[in-house]
């Protein structure tokens, strides 16, 4: 068993002695670890040692600034199966699942190496008389990130190695609930030759996090998580006039028109639907059906599709290669908040066409399981349609028009991601114009960007204009600064 200690200055710290908890797998109740919660003394001395790195960093070579992090990629590549293992023991997500997660983990690394391209300013010559005019980005200070649970490695990865090689100083406070595996990749980076101060690790819990955001020498704050405490920390960074993403909870849709290839379909629905046991943000949770034959057949095909998936503890061997399998929810308080609304849907009117309730897995008595649920005959408003429900359980609704469809979906709190199965380019292109959601797919089933592309929502699952990765985050990393110069003739 682990007992995690902070990450300051380039030096592993005993945390003080302010509490713990116990870190556990969700499918044996294994306990894994010991996670410190730390105190805002704890948060200030992490920050400290962040300011006192800037200046040196930030003016270090843009070029020298991505040796270390070229390391940190090369050791991800290397070292991405334990680290994976450490995912789906802590998380309980499949081992695909956990290896997927590194891979873009390691693209958001080798996206992030590419700084001296993606930190170039603009300039324009003569805009008068002898006049140039210049555009550039100059790094900021220090920059804070909270994070969830459920990506416990990529996440992070959205900002921090595009925060530091554009110059800037990082502490991040990794969830409470799986920080055993970003313990693991600031192992790695202790070894990647980062100047002491430039990456340090604080763990803890909301204290911790709301340290860090009140912090006067943060100058902003990357947040995951739900809406509910993105809007929060949001509200408080403007008030404190700190740079702020808070980036939320989610409810994507999938909608499917008459005409779409429905075996594929049903097979691509599945991964999106149940992957992670729905506990990512980008996966689907709302399938919506255009027309009655649309509806029926594929209530028929999902759950008959659903019942097969398999369940149980994906570290199991037999488990261990199948990408898709349902593995445990994150605690028991999360399994029982799904259960509670579950039992919202059917007081509300819905159809429980398959209960995964109740299930028991060998070997993992204790186990935060519930099998794949599906509630059809759902209607728009309805709790469980309204709410963030981040289990292995689908909706499934009828709507007359594709225009209905989308109406619902924009007139949803959420918006992060949305996708249309259909062979018709008219409808497809009405879809990817007029839905209201950051990431859409045609097609695709979890639309999320790869690392070269900007990652966001729209609405409350997006809490800024600055989405993540890519050239787009230099935006929120650096602060510009026009200049106008010209130089007289010389005699
Ligand atoms: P959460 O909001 O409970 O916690 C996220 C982080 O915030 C944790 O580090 C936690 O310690 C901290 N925290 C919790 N309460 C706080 C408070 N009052 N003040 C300050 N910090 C606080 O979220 P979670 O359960 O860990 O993650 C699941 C949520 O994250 C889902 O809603 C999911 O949709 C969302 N998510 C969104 C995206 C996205 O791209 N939009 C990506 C991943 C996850």
């Amino acid at each position: 068993m682990k007992e995690l200690r902070n990450y300051i200055n380039g030096q592993w710290v005993e945390a003080d002695n302010a509490g713990c908890l116990d870190v556990e797998n969700p499918s044996t109740r294994q306990v894994l670890g010991r996670v410190p919660l730390s105190t805002p003394g704890e948060v200030g001395r992490a920050v400290a040692a962040a300011k006192a790195a800037f200046p040196a960093w930030s003016g270090t070579p843009v070029a020298r600034r991505c040796d270390p992090l070229l390391r940190l990629a090369e050791k991800i590549r290397d070292e991405s199966e334990t680290i994976a293992r450490m995912i789906t023991a802590e998380m309980g997500k499949s081992l695909p699942d956990s290896r997927a997660e590194m891979k873009r983990n390691l693209e958001n690394c080798l996206v992030a190496c590419g700084m001296p391209s993606l930190i170039q300013g603009d300039n324009v010559m003569n805009v008068a008389d002898g006049i140039d005019g210049e555009v550039i980005r100059m790094p900021v200070g220090v920059f804070g990130m909270i994070a969830p649970f459920n990506f416990p490695a990529m996440v992070p990865f959205w900002f921090l190695p595009y925060a530091v090689a554009s110059g800037n100083t990082y502490v991040l406070k990794s969830s409470e609930q799986v920080p055993l595996t970003m313990a693991m990749q600031f192992e790695m980076i202790d070894r990647c030759g980062f100047p002491p101060g430039v990456l340090n690790l604080v763990n803890g819990d909301k204290q911790a996090a709301g340290a860090l955001v009140e912090h006067p020498d943060v100058a902003g704050i990357s947040f995951v998580g739900s809406s509910a405490v993105g809007r929060a920390i949001a509200e408080r960074c403007a008030r404190l006039g700190k740079r702020c993403q808070a980036f939320g909870s989610a409810k994507n849709y999938l909608v499917v028109m008459p005409d779409a290839k429905m075996d594929e379909v049903v097979r691509n629905m599945l991964t999106s639907c149940l992957g992670c046991a729905g506990q990512r943000c980008m996966a689907a949770s709302a399938i919506a059906c255009v027309g009655e034959q649309t509806y029926h057949d594929v209530v028929r095909r999902f759950v008959a599709a659903a019942r097969a998936v398999k369940v149980g503890n994906p570290l199991a061997p037999e488990l261990a290669d199948e990408a898709m399998v349902v593995g445990p929810v994150i605690s028991a308080r999360a399994k029982e908040r799904i259960e509670g609304l579950i039992r919202s849907g059917v007081d509300e009117g819905a159809t429980l066409a398959l209960d995964g309730r109740g299930i028991r897995i060998e070997g993992c008595p204790g186990g935060h399981f519930i099998g794949p649920t599906v509630l059809a005959d759902v209607r728009p408003g309805m709790t469980v349609e309204q709410t963030e429900i981040f289990g292995p359980v689908i909706i499934i609704m009828k709507f007359d028009s594709l225009d209905d469809a989308i109406a619902a979906i924009n007139s949803h709190p959420y918006g992060n991601g949305a996708s249309i199965y259909t062979q018709n380019g008219y409808y497809a292109r009405r879809f990817k114009l007029q839905t209201r959601a950051g990431m859409i797919g045609i097609n695709i089933g979890i639309p999320a960007p790869v690392a070269y592309l900007p990652f966001g929502g729209m609405k409350a699952s997006l809490l800024a204009d600055i989405k993540c990765q890519a050239k787009e985050v230099i935006h929120f990393f650096t602060e510009k600064k026009i200049v106008t110069e010209r130089y007289w003739d010389e005699p």
